[in-house]
């Protein structure tokens, strides 16, 4: 069993409190990982550290920061294959795909915005031929962090970075069930000259520490993402002390299949765009809507390539470097999943493959890609609801009006893809959904200086080059009078 600590003002400790949680390995089913239980003493530590050193690392120069962002990118590279390893056992994550992008978007993470930090102008205009105003932004001071489990060093690495960057202290809360990855992240900062309290990591269950971190009276911006029913509890904890929040929450995404699409050359990854890490990304497409009109010959030649495609995913062990899908987080997980596979039968959806344990996996929280078909069901809660896992539905279209305003039928508005090769359907379409990211003819393709997030119950702010500057930064206009 390995022992992970909190990591407080540069010192790996143990809990105040002395209380660990055990996690267990999705694939095996053992206890491997021991956690800090960190409670609001702990957070309190950890903001005393972080507070401590706020001045010097804020008044840094932006290129010494910077540098040590490098010097990170390259020891996460230097790592890189206890990492991916460490991430399967603690995710269920294939190895390879850990390999391909998970660790190596999080090196990215750092290395953007160090030089994102290195280019940034700021604002200067005249006022008359002798007054003039300029813009300067400034850190903040210790950022809360929270992130999720389904991408756990991609999406923390995401917010340390333009946290620190911009001249901010923080405290990160990864989720309990994968804390792997961000303790060897702590040995990694710590061994890139990071100083010490600059970044602090506290380990524990959201309802203890993530709960004592959002409503620390010393911390005041929360970076969090995951899901829509936390993040509303967090924008409730935090409204009272109005404290700067940025959300990043859950999807119920759309894939939009054009009679025109190309399927030759892009079924694989509308088939990817359901499936990867087991559908646990907030952009999987999980509600695909393909054009059928008077002619059915498409939607059925759609819905038979694509089942053929999903049975022929390779579902099994994550270290075994063909496997496409390991298995889903946690039990607990793959009993909502499954609630879900149960809730869509009772509600009419017609099962067209998967939807149970692979008889080939009986340990572990293994679970078959899923795909049903919707006729009329469109108010089904499958087809509203996030589940988060390996499940998609396959519904006709007749007008892109009708897709549209199913596409726009839920709470959520995170992403949406469409696959045509008719630019104006592509443009026209992608107008007119409500969604943060619309991808055409492509998916997950994530340019870092474009903004990122959700309208709707899927989040409130923007990350991004621009935004992340904006969130982690406070804007002070100064004027100036020199006759
Ligand atoms: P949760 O909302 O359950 O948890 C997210 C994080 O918040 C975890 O670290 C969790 O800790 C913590 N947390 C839980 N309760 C509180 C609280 N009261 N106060 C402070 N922190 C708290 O999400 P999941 O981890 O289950 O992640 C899946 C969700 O994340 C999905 O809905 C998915 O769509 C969304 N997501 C959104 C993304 C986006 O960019 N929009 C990207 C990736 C995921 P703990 O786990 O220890 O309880």
């Amino acid at each position: 069993m390995i022992r992970i600590q909190n990591f407080i003002g540069g010192e790996f400790c143990a809990p105040v409190g002395g209380a660990y949680i055990v996690s267990v390995n999705p694939t095996t089913e053992d206890a491997y990982l021991e956690i800090p239980r960190s409670q609001s003493a702990d957070v309190d530590l950890a903001a005393k550290a972080a507070a401590k050193a706020f001045p010097a690392w804020s008044a840094r120069k932006i290129e010494d920061r910077a540098e040590i962002l490098d010097r990170i990118a390259f020891g996460i590279e230097a790592r890189r294959d206890e990492l991916a390893n460490a991430e399967s056992a603690d995710q269920g994550k294939s190895v390879s795909i850990a390999m391909s992008l998970d660790i190596p978007r999080a090196a990215h993470n750092f290395r953007f915005f160090a030089g994102a930090a290195r280019h940034e102008v700021s604002v200067s205009a005249p006022l008359d031929s002798n007054t003039m105003s300029y813009v300067r932004r400034e850190p903040i001071g210790v950022a809360g962090l929270i992130s999720p489990w389904n991408l756990p060093l991609y999406l923390l690495t995401w917010k340390i970075a333009p946290a620190i960057v911009y001249g901010n202290t923080c405290i990160a809360k990864p989720s309990e069930l994968t804390s792997h990855t961000a303790f060897i992240l702590c040995e990694i900062m710590r061994d890139a000259g990071v100083p010490p309290g600059v970044v602090n990591l506290v380990f524990g269950l959201g309802a203890e520490a993530g709960q004592a971190l959002v409503e620390h009276r010393d911390v005041p911006l929360i970076s969090f993402t995951g899901g829509t029913v936390t993040g509303r509890k967090i924008a409730q904890a935090v409204a009272p002390q109005l404290k700067k929040l940025s959300l990043e929450l859950g999807g119920k995404n759309p894939t939009i299949v054009f009679k025109d699409a190309d399927l030759k050359k892009h079924m694989k990854m509308i088939v990817r765009s359901s499936f990867l890490n087991q559908g646990e990304i907030c952009l999987c497409g999980s509600r695909i809507y393909v054009e059928r009109g008077q002619d059915p010959t498409f939607y059925n030649a759609f819905v038979q390539e694509f089942v053929r495609e999903t049975r022929a995913l390779i579902v099994g062990d994550p270290t075994d470097r063909k496997t496409f899908m390991g298995p889903l987080v946690s039990r607990d997980h793959r009993e909502k999943v499954q609630s879900y596979v149960e809730l869509a039968q009772s509600e009419g959806l017609k099962l067209l493959c998967g939807g149970k344990i692979p008889a080939s996996q009986p340990r572990g929280f293994f679970f078959e890609p899923t795909v049903f078909s919707v006729e009329a069901q469109h108010a089904a809660r499958i087809q509203h609801e996030e589940v988060f896992g390996p499940v998609v539905t396959i519904a006709p279209f007749d007008s892109t009006d009708e897709v549209v305003a199913h596409a726009n039928s839920t709470r959520y508005g995170l992403a949406a893809s469409i696959w045509t090769e008719s630019l104006t359907s592509a443009h026209a379409t992608a107008a007119r959904l409500h969604a943060g990211t619309v991808w055409i003819n492509t998916w997950m393709a994530r340019d870092l200086r474009m903004p990122f997030g959700g309208v709707k119950e899927s989040g409130l702010g923007r990350e991004g080059q621009l935004d992340s500057v904006q969130f982690f930064t406070e804007p002070k206009t100064i004027c100036l009078r020199y006759d």
